[in-house]
């Protein structure tokens, strides 16, 4: 894990070897701070801990954006605070934790299961994560997965977008879903509001970026879309993993067998879990 960058001040960002995940960290004056999808390996989680300590930083609240197992992990050492998610997010990644958790143990050896998920929804309609630290806006979507949130640091300009908006990934479809596209596009449409008051992105898998990589970032996953409703989309420069040229046209597939998701607006329902890096 390469430690903790200061993104701007008080949001860093945390880099990890398995498919570039990210673990962000929302600092508040008073030394506490959000621990948004702390990640990957046990000893990667535990060096996190040293080091949030070693900088005089103690954890208030987490936040798993969406409730895949890459993104639900925890550690003693991070504390028994309330660990956040979207209701929808919370029952996905409950209904799933089988999956996950043989995911973790052969991708995250080690991985503590009594920790493992154990998120909380938020109150009900609430706009923002239920913290004393700086403001932090809760975008809930069903792009990806159910329940996924995309969080919007509104001072600090930062918009921290689970595994949507990457520079290395494809866009990557919730295809148990009834329209994967249009939920695709839908958060898109939300992200594209915010985007001129975006000064950096942070996907959670992949580099950061400002926010002009933002914006380029939403045309090429729009292109994308556009691209495999035309059956095509093969030159994603992202196509650089095999795993992600699987996933690729197991979604070329899908959204060719299922003529009207090409418009965007069936309700079909087949169903594939996304694996790849696991997810
Ligand atoms: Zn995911």
């Amino acid at each position: 894990m390469a430690g903790l960058v200061e993104v701007t001040r008080g949001v860093l960002v945390a880099t990890h070897d398995f498919c570039t995940s990210t673990t962000t960290v929302v600092a508040a004056d008073d030394g506490s701070c959000l621990l948004i999808d702390p990640g990957i390996t046990p000893a990667e989680l535990d060096l996190l801990a040293a080091e949030l300590a070693h900088r005089g930083l103690h954890v208030a609240a987490g936040f798993a954006t969406h409730p895949h197992w890459d993104h639900v992990l925890w550690a003693r050492a991070f504390g028994d605070v309330p660990r956040f998610a979207t209701a929808r997010a919370v029952v996905a990644a409950a209904t799933d934790r089988e999956r996950g958790l043989a995911l973790a143990a052969e991708l995250a050896h080690g991985t503590d299961d009594d920790l493992f998920g154990r998120l909380v929804p938020l109150p009900d309609a609430s706009p923002s994560v239920p913290w004393r630290g700086p403001r932090v806006n809760v975008i809930e979507h069903q792009a990806h997965a159910p329940g996924h949130a995309a969080l919007h640091i509104v001072d600090a300009h930062v918009l921290v977008t689970g595994d949507m908006c990457s520079d290395i990934e494809i866009p990557l479809l919730d295809l148990d879903a009834a329209d994967p596209l249009d939920d695709y596009h839908h958060a898109l449409d939300l992200f594209d509001t915010l985007a001129a008051s975006i000064a950096h992105v942070v996907p959670g898998h992949g580099h950061v970026g400002n926010g002009a990589a933002l914006r380029n970032r939403l045309a090429a996953d729009r292109r994308y879309l556009a691209e495999i409703t035309a059956g095509r989309g093969d030159d994603d420069p992202r196509l650089t993993e095999d795993w992600l040229i699987r996933d690729h046209r197991a979604q070329r597939a899908r959204v060719s067998a299922t003529p009207a998701l090409s418009r965007g607006r069936c309700r079909g329902r087949p169903s594939r879990p996304s694996e790849g890096c696991g997810r």
